[in-house]
């Protein structure tokens, strides 16, 4: 096992990564920058280092900071969490050249899957379906790429290679606006990922967003732990997520399952990565591949019973899997909301003092969140402070349990989402489980 652990993150998993750890008896490093003295892993943390000011371009992006970080405390080991350097294979390279163990992929399988487009190709030849596109990324020829447009026929959406978090995208309906959006696109892309690189996809018009989790040890073994369903989104962020997705059928889960696992074993996968699909009339389409834990990750442990982030340690330090994946058995259902510190109306951010902090409980109840009563917000980062998760035997109960949790909990002080939770979880469509990727947005009349 590892002995000591470097966690170059802040806020909720931050907070799960180091009860994984304690679980393990693995010892812990909280690095963090000056506007995060008091979050709750810093202060539970067997040692923690200040690496920067607030910026997370000068203290969580700073590698630097971070590899002396593990070098002065002698950690074995850097969890790189999500978002942040977790899908920069540079970081992961250089955490190996340091002589550390980096707690995911290998950084060339970051590289290769951190490039949508190569993602795609490799997905492809190994047999995984793909939405009907371009094939490799746009050229400069207007002609030709009019003609791949039209043949792929309209809608189409342009997207950034190196584009992330649900920026990068533009949908195109006719001829006339192709050529200006893939400039525009393109433009956008270099600016906000240097790389301006775009590529084709035909525009789903009503897809759900699917997805598979895969976990995978240094000694070949690799099994799935089933999907998760994403599709209550806004401005492609996800809103809440749930597992198993409604309506997938053994069978599809059985069949979808053995091409990622395929695929994984093709690239030589190792830690836990998510297959991101979308799925519209009975069938996948992968669109990209999350090459690190992932935010939603704790509904797919409620339903299987395996702690993803233990597996993602156990991994890292050489161990096997001690599961197969005829001994994965999945159980019940598990919905997770994300709360943010957000207006539920507006979703302008609202960062500051948390006054009160009530957290639900009960039978089914899970809270990850690293707040407390007298915590301060800065707003200088992601406004996700706490995740809630409902399990229940069936979709129904876990629904329940999420309305009632809902309802106790209390947040003063900062404006948060709950209410549009509670919004969400009332409506008849959502009762009925298995809509698409627009409905929220469709509802919240924003289109
Ligand atoms: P990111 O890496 O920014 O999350 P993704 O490729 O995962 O980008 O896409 C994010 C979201 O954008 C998807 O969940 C979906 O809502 C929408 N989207 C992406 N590709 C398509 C497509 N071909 N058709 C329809 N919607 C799409």
């Amino acid at each position: 096992m590892l002995e000591k652990i470097v966690i170059a993150n802040r806020g909720e998993i931050a907070l799960r990564i180091l009860r994984a750890c304690k679980e393990l008896g693995i010892k812990t490093v909280a690095v963090h920058s000056t506007a995060d003295y008091s979050l709750k892993h810093v202060l539970l943390a067997d040692e923690s280092v200040c690496i920067g000011p607030p910026p997370s371009a000068k203290s969580y992006l700073s590698m630097p900071a971070i590899i002396s970080a593990a070098e002065v405390t002698d950690a074995g080991a850097i969890h790189p969490g999500y978002g942040f350097l977790s899908e920069n294979a540079d970081f992961g390279e250089r955490v190996e050249q340091s002589g550390f163990v980096f707690i995911g992929p290998k950084a060339e399988t970051i590289r290769t899957m951190g490039d949508k487009v190569s993602a795609i190709r490799v997905m492809k030849s190994h047999g995984v379906p793909c939405v009907p596109g371009s094939d490799g990324p746009l050229g400069e020829g207007p002609e030709e790429n009019l003609r791949i447009a039209r043949e792929i026929g309209y809608p189409v959406i342009i997207k950034a290679s190196g584009g992330g978090g649900g920026r990068g995208m533009r949908v195109v309906h006719t001829d006339a606006s192709l050529l200006n959006a893939i400039n525009v696109t393109k433009a956008e892309a270099l600016a906000a990922f240097g790389n301006d690189q775009v590529y084709m996809e035909k525009f789903l018009e009503r897809p759900r967003h699917i997805e598979f989790q895969v976990l995978a040890d240094h000694h070949g073994n690799i099994i799935h732990l089933g999907e998760r369903d994403c599709s209550m989104q806004r401005r492609h962020q996800k809103v809440i997520e749930e597992a198993p997705a409604p309506g997938i059928t053994e069978k599809q889960r059985r069949k979808m399952g053995e091409r990622v696992v395929d695929a994984c074993r093709a690239v030589g996968y190792r830690s836990a990565g998510t297959l991101e699909f979308l799925y519209q009339d009975g069938e996948f389409y992968f669109i990209e591949m999350n090459t690190r834990i992932q935010v939603e990750h704790p509904v797919t442990e409620l339903i299987t019973g395996i702690d993803l982030v233990k597996a993602q340690l156990m991994i890292a330090a050489g161990e096997k899997l001690p599961w197969k994946q005829d001994n994965v058995e999945f159980r019940g259902h598990a919905l997770e909301c994300r709360i943010n510190a957000e207006d539920a109306k507006t979703f302008m951010p609202s960062p500051g003092p948390i006054k009160l902090w009530h957290a639900p409980g009960g039978p089914g109840i899970r809270i990850d969140s690293h707040v407390y009563s007298g915590y301060n917000v800065p707003p200088n980062y992601d406004s996700l402070i706490g995740k809630l998760i409902a399990y229940g035997e069936t979709r129904e109960s876990a629904i329940a349990r999420m309305k009632g949790a809902l309802a106790e909990m209390v947040v003063e002080g900062i404006r948060t989402n709950i209410a549009l939770h509670q919004e969400i979880l009332s409506h008849a469509a959502f009762a009925s489980g298995g809509q698409d990727i627009h409905y929220l947005e469709r509802r919240l009349g924003l289109k």
